[in-house]
Formats: structure tokens, sequence, C-alpha cells
């Protein structure tokens, strides 16, 4: 097992035995490790017979509706605020919508659980494991370790209702352990999780094997608008709300569409600019080399890993496309530079960014 904040768990696991009330959320558009680590904590909860609300902004992609209890996320606020409140996944409180903030203060206690290497501390406890391919393996050895403690009966089990959902964060954040976050340790939680009985196969049809039509329409127009610069090693792609519009889909539907034109031979990062409901622009990113996205994203006031971010800016495209674009470019010359001082190289060849 990996070296982990062993106090913060203990203390975390007295919180839970103390109190009975709990609220458990996690990020905007959530994904498979936001889901399914909050389903994954609600099973765990019940279990304890807590009493539980999950509560996000957005509601659970069609995908992942697969996922036991799934029904019992809702948007819906509470009457009354619940002595603690669990926030998974998120790299600031304000990740959960900002308009849930204040609604969702507890009584008593935040805890907060995530894996973003930037993650600030909002929380009264706070254990953030950077090396954690998701916050799901995380939750595996809280769960695993405190499960018996708490008064879980066969607690050296995992459980296969979290089994489920936590085998579904942990492939869905390792890009289906393809990504160099899928560790050792990744792969021996995944392990581990198989053995209590969960069926890969299953998961990974349930997850990606259940495209609907109008995301193939839309993902056709949207290849439209890809680009090249910086010596085509930056790619990407932009959305209007009126593409969403046309075809009857949602943001929801955009999942994947940026892993396209990563997986292009010169690309060392790929965005996708997609216009929000309010006009702004979300931007997406990843980086398959050593350009770490989450530090761009970071100075635009966004946030994520280094070979996943992502940003919200206030702009519309227009303006918002060269602006990113030239700073990509700028950390991708500068990241060739370093890498050519490295090696002592006198033939440096700088890309030249539009
Ligand atoms: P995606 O491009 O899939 O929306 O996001 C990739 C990753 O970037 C997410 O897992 C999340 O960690 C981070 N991210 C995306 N959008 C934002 C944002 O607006 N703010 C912050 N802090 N992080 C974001
Ligand atoms: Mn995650």
């Amino acid at each position: 097992m990996r070296s982990m904040d062993v106090d913060t768990m203990a203390a975390m696991s007295q919180v839970i035995a103390a109190y009975e009330h709990f609220t458990i959320s996690t990020h905007i558009h959530p994904d498979g490790d936001a889901i399914g680590s909050q389903l994954a904590f609600y099973s765990f909860l019940k279990e304890l017979g807590k009493h539980v609300v999950l509560i996000n902004r957005d509601p659970v992609p069609a995908n992942l509706r697969f996922l036991p209890n799934a029904d019992e996320i809702s948007a819906q606020l509470p009457s009354q605020p619940s002595e603690v409140l669990i926030v998974l996944d998120a790299g600031d409180l304000t990740r959960i919508g900002e308009e849930l903030v204040e609604p969702l203060r507890p009584q008593y206690l935040t805890l907060n659980i995530d894996h973003h290497a930037h993650c600030c501390e909002f929380g009264d406890y706070n254990l953030i494991m950077p090396e954690a391919c998701a916050t799901a393996e995380i939750l595996y050895y809280f769960f695993t370790k405190h499960a018996q403690n708490l008064g879980i009966t066969r607690g050296d089990e995992i459980g296969h209702e979290r089994a489920v959902c936590l085998y579904t964060g942990i492939m869905y954040d390792t890009g289906c352990f393809r990504y160099s976050n899928a560790t050792p340790a990744a792969h021996q939680v995944a392990a581990e999780l198989v053995t209590e009985g969960v069926a890969v196969d299953e998961i990974y049809d349930s997850v990606y094997e259940c495209i609907p039509v109008r995301k193939i329409r839309l993902l056709s127009d949207v290849l439209q608008t890809f680009r090249l610069s910086c010596e085509e090693r930056c790619a990407w792609l932009y959305v209007t709300q009126q593409m969403l519009k046309e075809h009857g889909a949602t943001e929801e539907d955009l999942d994947g569409f940026i892993n396209y034109i990563r997986a292009i031979d010169t690309v060392e990062v790929a965005l996708l600019f997609s216009e929000t409901r309010q006009g702004k622009t979300k931007v997406s990113f990843r980086s398959k080399g050593a350009v770490d996205v989450g530090a761009i994203s970071a100075s635009l006031g966004g946030g994520g890993h280094q070979r996943a971010a992502g940003c919200t800016l206030s702009e519309d495209r227009i303006v918002v496309i060269p602006y990113v674009v030239k700073k990509v470019g700028e950390a991708i010359s500068s990241n060739a530079n370093s890498i050519d001082k490295d090696t002592n190289r006198s033939d440096s060849r700088a890309p030249q960014c539009e």
C-alpha cells in the first residue's frame, strides 16, 4: 500500500463515527471518478446506518446511471444543513458549483478528499493524495483500513456495490489504464476490486459502448473545426451552443471528443473550446508530453492535473482561442528549449507558434 496520511484517515473515521447526518457532493459536470466515488461513499455510510444526502449541481451523465444508487443523486437542496459535508474529487470548494457553496455549508465539519495536485485545503480535514490515480483509489484505502473499525462486519472486504463504483472511478480517470497515472498501485487496487467480482467488460460497455446517435452527428460537426498550430504540436476543436442545439445534444455529449485530436502523432497539447450556456468559453486541455497543462489552466483561473485540465473564461471563443493557443505555444516552445538545454543540443528547433 502507498504511504498515506493515516492520521487524517483516522480523524475522518472518527468524524464518521461521531455524526449521523451527511451530505456528499462532487464537482460540476461530474465524471466517472466523481460519481463512482460519491456512490461508493454513499454505500459505505448507508451500511453504517447514517443518514446521507447526495447533492450535485449537474445531473449524473447517462452512461453512469447504471451505477448502484445513482438515482439518489439530486440537485434538490435539503431544508436543513447536514452535520458533515463530504466533498470528493474537487480541487477547490467552488468546483461543486458556486451556487451550492453556501446552501451546503454544514453545521459542523467539511471533509475534503481529492487527488488533484493543487487541491486547496478547504476542509476541516483534507485527505489529498496527488499520487493517487483517482479519488476512488483513495477511498479504497480509506474503506479497507477503516471499515472494520467503524463497524462494517466483513471489513476486510470492500463489498460488491462499492467495488463496482470504485472500479468505475479508477477505470475512468486512468483512461482505461492507458494514462501515466495507471501506476502499479492503481492496478493493484483494480485487481482487488476485480477479485471482489467486478465484471470489467460490463462496466466498460456501460460507460463507453452506449454512444447515442446524436453524439456521432455532433462529433462530425465539431471535427470540422479542427485546427493545428505550433508545427502541428497543438491541436484544437471548438463547439458552440448552436451546434449542440442542432443535434439536441448537451455538454455531456462532448466527453471524449478531445481524445481524437490528442491521439495525433505530432500533437503534444490538445484543446477543446466549448461555448457555455452563459456565453463563456470552457477550455479543456490535454497534454501528451511534458507540457504541464494543469499549470497553464491554473494561471487562467482553472485547475486540473499535469495532463488533463480545464478552466472557464468569460470571453467569447474569438478572443479566447488565440489567447490560449498562444499561451500553449509558448509552453511548448519553452519546454522544447529546456529539453534542448538539458540534452545540450545545439540544433534547437523551438517551434514558431501562430
Ligand atoms: P475536462 O476537460 O474533462 O472538463 O477536465 C479535465 C480536468 O481538469 C478535470 O478532471 C478537473 O480536474 C480539471 N478541471 C476542468 N475544468 C476545471 C475548472 O473550471 N476549474 C478547475 N479548478 N479544474 C478544472
Ligand atoms: Mn478524479
